[in-house]
């Protein structure tokens, strides 16, 4: 099944900086049995952990994160860019390749202790998914799973969840 998804993601050049190879998702989502195929990998994936909510970054997590939620009938949490949300935020800033971002969630959507999966597109340095365990166990969640569709291993984004505690699966690399 990999190797089928695999085939289904656009390598684009020079995007969005020169001298990097974008992983495009698009050609991936628009095909009818590719998307499904990944969904409910994903979906298996997050009801075998345990989690009752997952939670997906802002924007291609929402794509991913929402439809495994739908489809293992589990919760749904945005992890947001900032100023999204329209009540009081719960933050954190990270370190990118270049400059800082930051992400916001609704901390009362997460009950103490509930257990919650993350799921995002793609994991590369780690930088991102981190920032989200960290706020999601600011707010009280239990997280231990972390689920991508592809995996950049050059990056050892992967392991830098692991040493964080984190059960790290994706479809593809
Ligand atoms: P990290 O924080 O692990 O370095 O980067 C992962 C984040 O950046 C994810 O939210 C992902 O959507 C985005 N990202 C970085 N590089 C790529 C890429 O080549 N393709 C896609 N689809 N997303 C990327």
């Amino acid at each position: 099944m990999t190797c089928d998804l695999k085939s289904l993601i656009r390598t684009v050049p020079d995007f969005p900086v020169p001298g990097v190879l974008f992983r495009d998702v698009t050609t991936l989502i628009s095909h009818p049995t590719g998307f499904a195929a990944a969904i409910d990998h994903l979906a298996t994936r997050a009801q075998a952990s345990g989690a009752t909510l997952i939670a997906g970054m802002e924007a291609r997590g929402f794509i991913f994160g929402a439809a495994a939620a739908a489809r293992a009938q589990l919760g749904f949490l945005p992890v947001r860019k900032p100023g999204k949300l329209p009540v009081p935020t719960l933050g954190v800033d990270y370190d990118l390749e270049y400059g800082t971002d930051r992400l916001e969630i609704d901390p009362t959507a997460i009950a103490p202790g509930q257990r919650v999966a993350i799921v995002d597109d793609l994991i590369a340095t780690g930088g991102t998914a981190l920032a989200a365990a960290q706020l999601l166990r600011e707010a009280g969640a239990v997280v231990t799973h972390a689920f991508f569709v592809i995996d950049l291993p050059d990056l050892a984004g992967a392991q830098r969840l692991r040493n964080a505690g984190l059960v790290v699966d994706a479809l593809m690399d």
